[in-house]
């Protein structure tokens, strides 16, 4: 394989920017590149070593630097690896690695490192795709499910249910190959107990996913309700800015407005919208449309109500439009003196809050309800889980395939059925690992991640 450089740490101004060469002649490359002071010589220095010393270009010096050495194969990729840690400035930087592509480096694509310690057996698929998980996680949530997942936690749980599989495909051939051999002939039972066993271990490892998936990519969130409810009062709460209008005129949010919002540990892709009503305004009978397709694909419903003011029409049309949604009631403007009759909303709602959004008092509950909804406080997050959408195929094809061979030997089918089933299910776990796959599919996960990494 080549020798790959990039620039690892962010395309902005920082104290401190890293350049990391990967490859055979990573440190032939550094040696052309990084002069250290004093007697040191960069072919000569061991693993896990450093050295301080100048960048140059020649005769012209670019930068002091620190170059850092890995050897082969104890590197994040498994090949020789120099880092360069310059001063981050964004020419600086991109002046160091130019001139390293001039000595001999070519420029690394997208999640190259990633993908050379995968290709070298470093990690496998899924502890690689946890690599930009790590990246990505924007809470104490997602980090741990991450860390799990880049620790192995999947990859161990499908490495030890392909083990049993490949056991029972190793048994069922001997059998059917060496019919006169005195090999013990298979029992469809000891099949059976095998499979569940392994449909048991792939359940458990999807079980969290769904959880996981809206910690991490946020929850689609519509927040609606009739004018003047203070929908833009609790989005801009939420928000901790003024992005939507806020009035005393009834009507004034009109359009849908989409921002992302952490509650606690929880993030919620959040839609302001124009309130539900009848309307004969155009613009506003735009933004209400609007709003109830938004109630339709939301996987969750906060609806508004003004407890300073009796239930109107506007607000029973709403609770109608509320079809086995997972929803909240938010009984907002509990600051004013209380006119709601909150019967009708309990029957409806899976959760009633009352909360003031001006203040921002009672969003504690908001949270609690929330969590409670999508049982993210049960969710283990020292459990072995998929986390993407990839690895979740993989672990739902191998399922089916057990399904299916389960229902086979129960119905009392030709092992041979059976043996073909076992062997899909293995297929996809080795998939769910990347030891059997194509170019394409390691190409298109590694094409997600950023260049450096
Ligand atoms: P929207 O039309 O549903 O978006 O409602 P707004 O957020 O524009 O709020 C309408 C009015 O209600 C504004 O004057 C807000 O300041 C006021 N409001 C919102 N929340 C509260 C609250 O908790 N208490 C009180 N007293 N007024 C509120």
């Amino acid at each position: 394989m080549s020798t790959a450089a990039a620039i690892s740490t962010p395309d902005s101004p920082g104290g401190i920017a890293v350049i990391r060469i990967s490859g055979e002649d990573a440190l032939k490359v550094a040696a052309k590149v990084f002069r250290p002071f004093g007697k040191d010589d960069v072919m000569s220095m061991k693993g896990y070593t450093c050295a301080f010393g100048i960048a140059h270009d020649g005769d012209e010096r670019l930068d002091d630097c620190v170059l850092t050495v890995f050897r082969s194969p104890h590197s994040y990729t498994g090949e020789d690896v120099c880092e360069i840690s310059c001063h981050g400035g964004i020419y600086v930087t991109r002046r160091i690695l130019r001139t390293i592509l001039k000595n001999g480096a070519e420029p690394a694509g997208p999640g190259e490192f990633t993908k050379r310690a995968f290709l070298n057996g470093k990690l496998d698929l899924t502890q690689a795709e946890a690599v930009m998980d790590i990246i990505s996680a924007k809470g104490e949530r997602e980090l741990k499910m991450a860390e799990e997942l880049r620790q192995g936690a999947a990859f161990k749980v499908a490495k030890k249910c392909s083990e049993k599989l490949l056991g029972m495909l190793a048994g069922l051939a001997a059998w059917a190959d060496y019919p006169d051999e005195d090999i013990p002939e298979v029992q469809p039972e000891n099949l059976l107990s095998g499979l569940e066993e392994v449909r048991g271990s792939l359940r458990k490892l999807i079980a969290g996913y769904d959880s996981g998936r809206l910690i991490r990519e946020g929850i689609p969130t519509v927040i609606a309700g009739k004018p003047n409810v203070g929908k833009s009062t609790l989005f801009n709460y939420l928000a901790g800015c003024e992005r939507s209008i806020v009035t005393d005129i009834a009507g004034t949010t009109r359009d849908v407005i989409e921002e992302t919002v952490r509650l606690g540990d929880i993030v919620l892709r959040l839609s302001d919208t124009a309130g539900i009503r009848e309307t004969d305004d155009v613009i506003e009978g735009i933004g209400v449309g609007i709003a109830e397709r938004m109630i339709d694909s939301a996987e969750l419903v906060i609806a508004m109500f003004d407890g300073s003011r009796e239930l109107s029409d506007e607000d029973i049309r709403l609770i109608n439009n509320i079809n086995n949604k997972n929803s909240i009631a938010v009984i907002n403007k509990t600051d004013k003196e209380q006119l709601l009759d909150v019967s009708r909303l309990n029957k409806k709602f899976t959760k009633c809050v009352y909360m003031s959004a001006k203040d921002g008092s009672g969003i504690d509950k908001l949270t609690a309800a929330i969590e409670d909804i999508f049982h993210l406080n049960e969710l283990s997050l020292n459990s072995a889980s998929v986390t993407n959408e990839r690895q979740k195929q993989c672990v739902d094809s191998a399922l089916s395939s057990i399904n299916a061979a389960i229902d086979s030997l129960k119905g009392g089918e030709l092992l041979d059925a059976v043996n073909v089933l076992i062997d899909d299910a293995e297929s996809y776990l080795l998939s769910l690992t990347g030891e059997r796959i194509t170019e394409a599919v390691v190409d298109e996960v590694f094409s997600k991640f950023c260049v450096g990494k």
